[in-house]
This record gives C-alpha cells, structure tokens and sequence, in this order.
C-alpha cells in the first residue's frame, strides 16, 4: 500500500481511489482500474452509478438494461473473489461521486473514457464537481485501440473515409498483451459502514423490473465470463478463421456475437485483437508482412475480422470529431432530401409494418422479428433493413436509428449512427446513394435456402426455395399447399421495390443538381 499526501483517514489504513465503471463492466485488462490498483496499493472503491437520466431517456432499451445488470452482477462477483465488493449508487454521477469520495476519504476518482457528445458533456460536469471538492480526477484510453486525435490525416485533419483511416490504424498498431487483472483488492475496512449513510447507495442490485423495465426481448446473456466464452468459442471453433467467407451468411453463425459485450465493457477491444492475432502462426503483424506460413484462409479470416474492430473505432472518432452527426445528417448537404411519402397516415403504416417485420419482404420481415425477439440482427441484414426502411419506405434513417436503440442489446449511439448513415447515403464513408440494395437479390444471395427467414418467419416454414425469397409469386396452387395463403397467412409486399428506388433516386438527384 502507498499512504500518500500525509492526510489521515480515521480508520482506513491508506487513501483509496475511486473506479468509476461505465463502459467497462469487467476486471481484466481494465485501464483505469489498473491504474487505480496500482496508485492507491490496492485500496480501490469500485462504484457503479445507476444515473436516472440516462434510465429515463428515450432511446433507452430493456434488453440492454437487462444486459447491463447481468454484467454488474458478474462484476460484483468477479471483485468478491478479489476481495472487494461493487457499490451500488443511484441517482445523478457529479453529486454522487462527490458525497463517495467524502464518506470514504478517497482522494480521487478513475474512469476510462467515453466519446459520444452526451458521455462526454457528463464527464465535463462530474470532472468540474469533484474537482471543485478537491478531488482529483483521472481518465484514461480503454474503450479503443486508438482515441480522439490519435490517429488524423496528413494534413491534421480527422479521417472521415474508412480506408485511409483503417490502413493509419494498422500501420501504428503494436504488439498487444493485454493485462490479466489478476491482482487483489484490498478490502476497505468498514466500507459498508463508511457509505451506509448515503441515501442513494443500492443495497442489491436491482433486477430491469425493479427499475421499472419490462423486458420482453429473449437478449444475450451478459457478463465478463460470458464474454470470454464467447472470444474462445470464436477462436477456437472456427468461425475465426473462415469468418472472411461466412460473416455474410445470417442463417449462419459466423460471426462472434460479442457486439454487446464491446458495447458495455465486458471485454476490451484489446482482447479481441490480442485473441485474432493468437491464430495466426506468426508473431505480429507488426508492418502487416504476414509471414507465409499462415494460411491465407486464416489470414483472411483474422484480418477480415480486425477490420470490423477498426469500423467499431472509426465510427466512434467520427463522432468524436463530428458531434452534430449524432442527430444530423453527416452530409448537410443531404439536409434537403425530402422523406416520407407525402401522407403521414400511410407513412405511419408501413413504418409500423416495418418494426413488426410484415413487409412481404421475407428477409426484411425475418430480421426485424430476429431483432424483436433477440435484441440481436446480423450485420448483413441491419443493412438489408436499413437500406428498406430509408429507400424502398423512404423514411427519414433518424425513425429506425431510434427503432434499433430501443431494441438492441448491442445499441451503441456512434456504430448505430455509423450504419444507418451509411446506409442512408447521408454519412461519411456512405453507400453511394445510387447504389440501392434490392431486398430479393440480397435474400437470394445471402440466404439462399431461406434458412434464416423460415427460422424467424414461421408462416414461411412450408414455402418452396423457389419462391421463399418472393412469396407472393406463388401460384395459388402452391400457396394452398404451402399453407401460407398471401394477404391471409403473409402479407403481399407494401410497396414495389422498382417503382421506390426510382423516387428515392429523383430524390437524391433533386439535391445533387441543387
Ligand atoms: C444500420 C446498422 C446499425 C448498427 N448498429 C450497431 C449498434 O448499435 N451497435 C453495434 O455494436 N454495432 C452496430 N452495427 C454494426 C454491426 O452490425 C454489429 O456490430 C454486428 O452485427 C455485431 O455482431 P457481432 O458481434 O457478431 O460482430 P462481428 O462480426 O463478430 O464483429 C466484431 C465486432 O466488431 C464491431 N463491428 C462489426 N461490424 C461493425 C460495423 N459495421 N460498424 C461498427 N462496428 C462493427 C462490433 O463491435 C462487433 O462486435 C450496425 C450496423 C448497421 C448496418
């Protein structure tokens, strides 16, 4: 233990530090609470802050909430073993924060750090209130490889093109192992009757419902040994290595599902790089001269997944940079598109079909109930459904980004942001906007036994792969004997996909012409 600064502090033997956990719901590899571990000798208040205004905001979601509470009890436990245990505190983080420090003496308070414009107001605020209590306060780089200015172009400039961004990322990346965290706490004396007279403390951590959530949604299991089961199961099955070939396919699981879990912290992107890289048989990539003893399949599959690690982090310095995209068009330019059909009747409708998945585009209809049902869509078809709802529905991106928050245990404000600009032509490295996913090609190509559809689609089960990509092209013969009647069993298509890609292209070359 290191007492410091000569102060007294009654019954505690040193001064602690306190770890704010936000998105960093786990214990290793843990940047700040490292630091903290190693600054205040073990001595180490680990708090959580159940803030009421995020809980109370409107693109809040139970399934995450859920996730988010599994996490923390998995935390709570995983500090036990270590001889500590999580605070629990509710209410607004700067006052919290400062009546923490006051009832336990700790001297300052940790927290990685976090880059949406809303996080970082927060952080601005609880910084300036226990500074001006005379705590001292430090933050750190945990959530990404590379953060805020780190990575800019030649000319100082934030990179708003994936490509360049992706190749400056690889070229400065070095080798990565990330801290195990299999350090001790030091028990804090009478922690509990040191803070038992805070008013806000939470003596149990709360379940969704107690917090006044229902979740109806069957979403991922939360946690840090969840987490790493899943990075193993990835590895070690697999789905890694022919991850380049597969990660497309949603009736296929070959992807590593740990969205989630980047999303609050439950492992670092750290880790997931380090475990991509253990694959390979050479040493690190550190210039990306992959030695040629590593297949290329393997190569293929790691590189392809680091890739998605990188977009993960380009989207969060985008907004870093550009917070305005966060309800704004990217673009501006694309400010004067106009959405909607013109009758907010009929526009209410087909969004409403669109959330509950009965557009008559089967692979539309089937991710979004795999999203309803799960809190989870495969990255191929949210961009299926994205591409649907702003080009074949022609609604403003903003109804579904705010959609895929409320329902997704993964719903992140940069990378939702990212994707749904992206597909709405409007963002930074966007589909151009005359390049227009058709849903049936798409279906046919991804998913061309209809795998994915008849699992999330029940109605369909029975349809012939001939038809299940276009089921109101069945004879009525074949509807009879598929047992799926459309416009009974399963709706006819709400809109026409040819007629719809011509409008959104007028409108789009509307604004380009000014
Ligand atoms: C419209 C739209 C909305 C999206 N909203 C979110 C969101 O709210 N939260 C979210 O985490 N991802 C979002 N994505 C990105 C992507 O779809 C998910 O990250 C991915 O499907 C998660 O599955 P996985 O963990 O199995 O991914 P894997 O394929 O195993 O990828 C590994 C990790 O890389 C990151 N990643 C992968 N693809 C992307 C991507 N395109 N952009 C940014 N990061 C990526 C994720 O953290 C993911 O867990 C969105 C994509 C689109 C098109």
């Amino acid at each position: 233990m290191r007492p410091r600064g000569g102060r007294q502090y009654g019954i505690l033997a040193s001064v602690p530090i306190i770890h704010w956990f936000r998105r960093d719901l786990r214990i290793a590899d843990n940047t700040a609470l490292n630091a903290g571990v190693r600054d205040g000798g073990g001595a180490v208040v680990p708090v959580f802050v159940l803030d009421d205004k995020l809980l109370k905001g409107r693109d809040i979601a139970p399934v995450r909430v859920q996730f988010m509470l599994e996490s923390l009890r998995a935390l709570d436990e995983g500090l036990r073993q270590r001889g500590a245990q999580l605070v629990v505190l509710r209410g607004d983080p700067a006052a919290e924060l400062v009546r923490l420090a006051q009832a336990t003496g700790a001297d300052a308070v940790y927290f990685n750090r976090d880059y949406t414009p809303a996080a970082r107001r927060r952080d601005k605020r609880v910084t300036q209130a226990l500074q001006s209590a005379g705590v001292r306060v430090e933050s750190f780089k945990d959530l990404v490889i590379f953060e805020e200015d780190e990575l800019l172009t030649t000319a100082g400039q934030p990179y708003t093109v994936f490509t360049p961004y992706k190749k400056a990322w690889l070229s400065r990346i070095t080798p990565i192992a990330p801290e195990i965290g299999d350090w001790k706490l030091a028990p804090l004396p009478n922690l509990q009757s040191l803070i038992s007279n805070l008013q806000s403390l939470v003596p149990h951590l709360p379940s969704a419902t107690d917090l006044g959530f229902t979740n109806t949604q069957d979403g991922p299991k939360g946690g840090e040994p969840e987490a790493m089961r899943l990075l193993k199961r990835f590895r070690d099955s697999g789905a890694l290595k022919a991850y380049s070939t597969q990660r497309d396919f949603p009736g296929i699981e070959g992807t590593s599902r740990l969205s989630p879990h980047l999303r609050f912290g439950t492992i670092s992107p750290r880790q997931c790089y380090a475990a991509a890289v253990s694959t390979l048989s050479y040493a690190f990539p550190a210039k990306r001269s992959f030695s040629p003893a590593a297949s290329d399949a393997k190569k293929e599959g790691a590189d392809a997944w680091i890739s998605e690690l990188i977009w993960r982090e380009f989207y969060m310095q985008i907004l870093y940079h550009f917070p305005h995209a966060n309800h704004a068009n990217f673009n501006r330019a694309y400010d004067a598109v106009r959405w909607g059909s013109g009758d907010a009747a009929l526009d209410e409708e087909r969004f409403a079909a669109w959330c509950e998945g009965r557009t008559g585009y089967p692979i539309v209809d089937a991710a979004m109930r795999q999203l309803n049902q799960t809190g989870w869509m495969h990255n191929r078809t949210r961009m299926i459904v994205a591409s649907f709802l702003t080009k074949d529905l022609l609604l403003d991106w903003r109804l579904g980004e705010s959609y895929f928050m409320r329902k997704l245990a993964d719903g992140d404000p940069a990378s939702n942001n990212g994707g749904w600009q992206w597909a709405a032509s409007t963002g930074t490295d966007a589909q151009p906007y005359f390049r227009i996913f058709n849903p049936k090609l798409q279906s046919e190509r991804f998913d061309p036994d209809g795998a994915y559809i008849k699992r999330w689609v029940p109605e369909l089960a029975r349809v012939p792969v001939e038809y299940i990509h276009e089921p109101a092209a069945m004879p009525p013969l074949v509807q009879a004997q598929a047992g799926c009647i459309i416009g009974r069993d399963y709706p006819a298509p709400i809109v026409d996909h040819a007629e719809q890609k011509e409008e959104i292209l007028r409108r789009f070359r509307a604004v380009k012409a000014g």
